[in-house]
C-alpha cells in the first residue's frame, strides 16, 4: 500500500509538472506574440506621417540595426520598397493576408511561420491617408524553437520540483500510514491510538474481535487446566487406595471400604468426562440442532418422576405444577436443562425442603420454572455459577457428586434455544430459576 500510494503520489506530481512548464511556456509564447506586435504598431505609428521612400532607404541602416523590416506598397500591391529585398523583383503584394485586410480596414496583423519551421515572421501592415500600405514586419523564434532553447532549463526546473516532490510524497504517505501501522503493532490499544474517523468502524470491529479472540483463548486455557485438576483429584485417590490395597496391609473391612472409595471416584471420573464430553457437543453442534414440538410439561412430568427417589433420599418434597405447554426445542437438550436444574434444586437443598417445578405461559412466552427452598446462592456468586467448573461450595458440592459444570450446560441450551434465563435467590431462602422460551423459538 505504501508503495502503491508513493508511486500515484509521484505519478500525479510528474504530470502536474509537465502540465504547468508546457503552459506557461504557451502563455508565455502568447504573451511574447502580443509583445512583439505592439512593437511592430509603434514602430508603423511612428513612422506614418513621415513616411516617403527616401527617408525609408536613408534610415535603413537603423531599422536593419532593430531587425525590423519595412516594406510599402501601392494600392494595387505592387511593391515600391522594401528595407531587405529589392523591391522590384518582388511579386505583387496584393493577395498577402495583411494587405488585402488592411486595404480594406486600414490596418491588420498576421504572422507565418518561415521554411524553416523554427521561426515566425510577424507582421503589421498599416494603411496610410495616400492609400498606400507600410508593412512592419519581424522575425522571432517559434513556439517550438523557444520551446527548444528553454527545453533544458526547463528539465533542470522540472527536475528539482519533481526531487522535492519524491521527498513530500515520502513524508506524506509515511505520516498517512503511520497510525495504520501503529495499530497493527499494538492491538492491545488499538482504541487509544489517534487516528481517521473513517477507520473508527474498523478498528471497533478489530478491537472487539481481537477481545473475543484473547477472551476465548483465556477461556480455552482456563477450561483444559480446570479439566485436568478436576480429573488429577479421582485419580490420585484412586491411584491412592488402589496402592493400599495392593501391599497387603489393609485389613478386609478397609479393602472394602477402599474398593467403596474407588468405585466412588471412577464414577465421579465419568460424570465428569460424561459432562466434558457433552459440553463440546454442545460447542460444536450449534449449527445443526433437531428441533421439533414438544409438550414441556410432559418432558418435566416424566424428569419429575425420575427424580423423585433421589428427592426422597434427601427428604425433600418435588412436586410438578402447571400445565401443558409446547415449544419447538431439541428433545434431549430440553431433557438434559430440566434434569440439571431440578438436580440442583435437590442437590443443594435442606432436609425437609421442597422444591417446585412448574410449567406456564406468561405473556407470549413458555416459562419453567423451579424454585428450591434450599441453601440459596450469595449474590456475589450468582453470576458466575454459570460458568464452567464454578461451584460455590466446593466441599459439598464435590461430596454430592457434582462437577460444576452442570448449570454451564444449561446456560448453553438457553441460549441455543434463544430463551432467556433470570436467576433469583438468597442465602439461606431458596432458589428460584425461571427459563422463559420465546414464542416463535425456532417455531415454523
Ligand atoms: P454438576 O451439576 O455438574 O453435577 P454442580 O451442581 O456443582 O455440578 P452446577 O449445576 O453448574 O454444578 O452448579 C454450580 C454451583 O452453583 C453449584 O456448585 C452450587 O454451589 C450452586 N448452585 C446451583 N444450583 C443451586 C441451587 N438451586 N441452590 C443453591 N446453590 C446452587
Ligand atoms: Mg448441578
Amino acid at each position: 500500500m505504501k508503495k502503491r500510494i508513493h508511486s500515484e503520489f509521484m505519478g500525479i506530481a510528474a504530470v502536474a509538472i509537465i502540465a504547468t512548464l508546457l503552459l506557461s511556456v504557451w502563455v508565455f509564447y502568447d504573451l511574447f506574440q502580443d509583445q512583439v506586435l505592439d512593437d511592430l504598431k509603434t514602430y508603423a505609428d511612428v513612422i506614418k506621417g513621415t513616411v516617403s521612400q527616401e527617408e525609408l532607404s536613408e534610415n535603413s541602416s537603423f531599422y536593419e540595426e532593430a531587425d525590423i523590416r519595412f516594406t510599402l506598397i501601392q494600392a494595387d500591391g505592387s511593391v515600391i520598397y522594401d528595407s531587405k529585398a529589392d523591391s522590384d523583383a518582388m511579386e505583387n503584394h496584393a493577395e498577402r493576408p495583411e494587405i488585402a485586410q488592411a486595404m480594406e480596414k486600414g490596418s491588420a496583423e498576421a504572422i507565418r511561420k518561415s521554411e524553416t519551421m523554427d521561426r515566425s515572421t510577424f507582421y503589421y501592415a498599416l494603411k496610410l491617408d495616400d492609400g498606400r500600405i507600410l508593412r512592419v514586419s519581424k522575425e522571432a523564434g517559434s513556439i517550438l524553437s523557444i520551446l527548444k532553447s528553454a527545453l533544458p532549463v526547463i528539465g533542470v526546473i522540472a527536475l528539482l520540483i519533481f526531487g522535492v516532490c519524491v521527498v513530500l510524497a515520502r513524508i506524506l504517505t509515511r505520516s498517512f500510514l503511520y497510525p495504520i501501522e501503529q495499530m497493527a503493532g499494538d492491538m492491545e490499544n488499538i482504541l487509544d491510538i489517534e487516528t481517521y474517523p473513517e477507520l473508527m468502524p474498523f478498528i471497533t470491529m478489530i478491537h472487539s474481535q481481537h477481545q473475543d479472540i484473547m477472551e476465548n483463548a483465556k477461556m480455552r486455557q482456563e477450561f483444559t487446566a480446570n479439566v485436568s485438576h478436576e480429573l488429577k483429584t479421582p485419580l490420585t485417590a484412586i491411584s491412592g487406595y488402589s496402592e493400599l490395597i495392593k501391599t497387603g496391609m489393609a485389613s478386609d473391612e478397609d479393602v472394602r471400604r477402599f474398593a467403596g472409595e474407588i468405585h466412588k471416584n471412577s464414577s465421579r471420573l465419568l460424570t465428569l468426562i460424561n459432562d466434558i464430553i457433552r459440553l463440546s457437543q454442545l460447542d460444536a453442534e450449534s449449527m445443526d440442532v433437531a428441533y421439533t414440538k414438544l409438550n414441556l410439561y410432559q418432558m418435566a412430568e416424566a424428569c419429575v418422576d425420575m427424580l423423585q427417589i433421589t428427592a426422597e433420599k434427601h427428604d425433600v418434597m418435588l412436586r410438578l405444577e402447571g400445565g401443558p405447554c409446547t415449544i419447538c426445542a431439541n428433545r434431549q437438550m430440553i431433557d438434559e436443562l430440566i434434569y440439571n436444574l431440578c438436580d440442583n434444586a435437590i442437590r443443594y437443598n435442606n432436609p425437609g425442603g421442597s422444591v417446585i417445578v412448574k410449567v406456564y405461559m406468561e405473556k407470549e412466552e413458555t416459562v419453567l420454572s423451579v424454585w428450591d427452598t434450599g441453601i440459596g446462592i450469595p449474590k456475589v456468586y450468582q453470576k458466575r455459577i454459570f460458568e464452567r467448573f464454578y461451584r460455590v461450595d466446593k466441599s459439598r458440592s464435590k461430596s454430592t457428586g457434582g462437577t460444576g459444570l452442570g448449570l454451564a450446560i444449561v446456560k448453553h441450551i438457553v441460549s441455543q434455544h434463544h430463551a432467556r434465563l433470570e436467576l433469583e435467590s438468597e442465602e439461606g431462602i431458596g432458589t428460584k430459576i425461571c427459563v422463559y422460551f420465546p414464542k416463535d423459538s425456532k417455531m415454523e
